[in-house]
């Protein structure tokens, strides 16, 4: 028989349930124990829904992140976290959150950091370390869910972070060389697979998703000494690896005295063969060839062809698991009743990957006949998808093939555009202007809802909108900001609202992922050639400009970060998806220049979230997805202004390609580094204009006006004052109107102070040379 397994299962549950009883407990609404029971309940309903694996995972359920239970697990909390009474879901949460329930009158500790895990929209929670990390083994998590998976009857897997990735994770938070501390490491997990298996755990499914990125030797010599410690271990280890090739790592995994290893099989596809030769016979290969990374149905023949030979020559040592975690995917198609019925059909959400994997198995043990119904509806699916006219529109087909590259080359070189610019906006020094959207009220989101359900007519909706938009515009000319936005008012989400205005996207109800913690995403599924059949924000900002004198910037999103925020087609590469994106946003970006709108922002949000994980491949990436944006925004005049917005903070080591796309002006998240991010421009002169965020607006926290003069102040040391831009870090949606509106005056009234200093300055220096001739 083939082994099946899955290495994890989305814990949110189909309805958000995760979510919900979490936030109950945090705003004091519910109990540990609440939390606890649905957990525990989620936990069955996975274990439920896996039960035809031969093995499912175990300890892969986490309350917030896997990466902080391995931190517990480990004793590596970090001090702060421990100080203060509570329990130790309490410490766990502050190191989540910065605070716990128990919290509320005594406490704040800040947040462990979080990031990017790996290229997901997962975000973990960072291990920290110091020279003096000890570790001690804290295994009550795992081995409850152990036990409980036992008593539920369920084939357990436990699942654990491998030693070096847990450190490859981490940050030292002094500068030591975190390597070191594997010595002090290995014994804590040899102590846990010791326990894991005194539980009875045949297998355990070790995560080291590191070898899919670039090692030095001394990473690579780190994964040598730990699996030779840790061979004695009385359990089976699967090396798991996933999200990537394992190149140059290859033959190290290949080596590693493991019982067997994992290798994504979808984006490693290359490698399956050379693994399949190279792996020790009495190793075995378990391959991800259902995409853990994609809600798209697996041409199941196809697979087969792949794995028939594979069979014959492993037998049973080959496995089979969908490529990763099926956390990055949504729970169930079967509460999809609403979703386009057609689409539907080409889909496959985490409950239908574990079917799918069920189908290949039976069909490898007992013959293609065996399973003959599903693999022939499977089959018409596919083909369903790749004749569809629904996918393939030779109208954009025809489009791209006319995309010359005169597309993405503006007509004439910045400086002068710049000129032009001057001539036409007549803007004053440090110019002033906001990321785009203003506070989302309860109010406006009970408008696009209630317009949504249909209880609100059209007529009725755009009066509403019209309502909000004159408010906002109000504002800013009180303020007296000097280019104006008209507020996103009726945008739920960035990329969502293009989406649902262009052919080709559908959208799910109930398709979320995780992103951190309680906070899920649903991102759009674009499944066919995209297309604009209507302008969609032009009437909008052509409204808002009615209402004033004052320049009123366009607002769209890039085509990618539409891209890196969707789930897109795997029927043709990324690249070619972004290019029809670019021309969608192309045309818009023309009708609001006929439409008289002067200066238009395109935001690249997630520009730096689509790159691939190994530096190496960077290049590629860029080159493809500069030249989209290029596409995107250069068919405009010269006196037309483009913008562009990213609010990431690391982007040094990207800041050429961010040049390239020879945006007019580019503002930035930098308020939180206090500019030290411009560090970048020193070694690199950025050529165009710049608007460094001086208002960090994912703090509750106020800017006083020196605060704003002092970050400028900084910035000018960097970047000349006459390319300087004064703007917070990001949209204001977040925030309060009270917060937003002295935030914004103390924005204005800095850029003031800064204009007439410099005009003093420029004074003096004129009487200077007067008095010296
Ligand atoms: N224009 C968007 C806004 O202001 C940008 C959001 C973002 O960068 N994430 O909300
Ligand atoms: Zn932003």
């Amino acid at each position: 028989m083939t082994t099946t397994h899955n290495l994890g299962y989305p814990r949110i549950g189909p309805r958000r349930e995760l979510k919900f009883a979490l936030e109950s407990l945090w705003h004091g609404k519910a109990s540990e124990q609440a939390l606890q029971k649905t957990a525990a309940g989620l936990r069955a309903q996975n274990w439920q829904e896996q039960s035809g694996l031969a093995l499912a995972p175990v300890g892969d359920f986490s309350l917030y992140d896997q990466v902080l239970d391995m931190t517990v697990t480990l004793g590596n909390l970090p001090e702060r976290a421990r100080a203060y009474d509570g329990s130790a879901l309490d410490e766990y949460f502050r190191v989540a959150r910065g605070r716990s329930p128990s919290d509320s009158t005594c406490c704040s500790v800040h947040a462990g950091e979080m990031t990017k895990w790996f290229d997901t929209n997962y975000h973990y929670i960072v291990p920290e370390f110091s020279a003096d990390t000890s570790f001690s083994l804290n295994a009550e998590r795992i081995l409850d869910q152990l036990a409980e998976a036992r008593t539920q009857g369920v084939s357990a897997k436990p699942v654990i972070i491998g030693p070096v990735t847990y450190l490859w994770l981490g940050k030292a938070k002094d500068d030591s060389d975190r390597l070191n501390l594997l010595n002090k490491l290995l014994p804590v997990y040899a102590e846990l697979l010791a326990k894991l298996a005194a539980q009875g755990a045949e297998w355990v499914q070790i995560d080291e998703p590191a070898l899919v990125t670039e090692l030095d030797a001394n990473w690579r010599h780190a994964f040598i000494l730990a699996y030779h410690e840790l061979k004695t271990a009385p359990v089976k280890l699967l090396l798991t690896t996933y999200f990537g090739e394992l190149r140059e790592n290859l033959q190290l995994a290949c080596e590693l005295p493991v019982a067997g290893i994992h290798l994504d099989a979808i984006r490693a596809r290359s490698e399956v063969s050379r693994l399949a030769d190279w792996l020790p016979v009495h190793k075995v290969l378990s391959l991800g060839v259902i995409n853990g990374r994609n809600i798209w149905k697996t041409d199941l023949n196809a697979t087969l062809d792949l794995l028939e030979p594979l069979k014959e020559k492993l037998a049973e040592r080959l496995w089979l698991a969908p490529s990763c975690s099926l956390l990055h995917v949504p729970v169930d198609l079967e509460s999809e009743t609403t979703l386009d019925p057609e689409v539907r059909n080409w889909l496959a959400f985490a409950r239908q990957k574990l079917q799918e994997l069920s189908i290949l198995a039976k069909a490898l043990d007992n013959g293609r006949e065996s399973v003959a119904k599903e693999l022939e509806t499977n089959q018409k699916a596919i083909e369903n998808r790749s004749q569809s006219p629904r996918v393939h529109n030779p109208a954009v087909t025809k489009a791209l093939s006319a995309v010359t590259p005169g597309y993405g080359q503006r007509k004439s070189p910045f400086s002068t555009r710049a000129r032009l610019q001057k001539e036409r906006f007549q803007l004053p020094a440090y110019p002033t202007t906001t990321i785009g959207s203003f506070p989302q009220t309860p109010e406006i989101r009970e408008v696009r809802k209630e317009f949504r359900l249909g209880n609100l007519g059209q007529q009725d909706y755009t009066a509403r909108i019209h309502e909000e938009i004159a408010y906002c515009v109000k504002q800013q000319e009180a303020l007296g900001l000097d280019v104006l936005v008209h507020g996103e008012a009726e945008r739920n989400d960035m990329v969502e609202y293009f989406g649902e205005q262009l052919e080709g996207y559908v959208f799910s109800r109930f398709g979320w992922v995780q992103s951190y913690g309680s906070r899920c995403v649903k991102p759009p599924i674009l499944f066919g050639d995209i297309s604009r059949p209507n302008a969609m924000t032009v009437d909008w900002i052509n409204y808002a400009q009615s209402l004033t004198d004052k320049p009123m910037k366009g607002m769209l999103t890039g085509p990618v970060t539409i891209l890196n925020w969707s789930f897109v087609r795997d029927d043709q590469p990324r690249r070619d998806t972004c290019l029809q994106l670019a021309l969608a946003v192309r045309e818009e970006v023309q009708d609001l220049e006929k439409s008289g709108v002067g200066i238009i922002q395109i935001d690249e949000a997630a520009l730096r979230e689509g790159l691939p994980l190994r530096e190496s491949d960077w290049n590629a990436y860029l080159e493809w997805a500069i030249e989209a944006f290029r596409i995107s925004a250069n068919g405009v005049r010269d006196d037309t202004q483009i913008h562009t917005h990213m609010c990431y903070s690391e982007f040094n080591d990207i800041i050429g390609a961010i040049a390239r796309m020879d945006a007019d002006v580019i503002t930035i998240e930098t308020s939180r580094s206090a500019m030290e991010l411009l560090d970048a421009f020193k070694g690199f002169e950025y050529p165009n204009d710049i608007g460094p965020g001086v208002y960090d607006i994912h703090s509750p926290n106020i800017p006083q006006t020196e605060q704003v003069t002092n970050l400028m102040e900084k910035a000018a040391e960097r970047i000349p004052a006459e390319r300087l831009w004064v703007n917070p870090d990001c949209g204001l949606k977040t925030r309060r109107w009270e917060e937003v509106i002295p935030a914004l005056k103390a924005m204005v009234a800095a850029a003031r102070g800064l204009r007439t200093q410099n005009k003093g300055k420029e004074v003096m220096a004129t009487e200077l040379a007067e008095t010296t001739q």
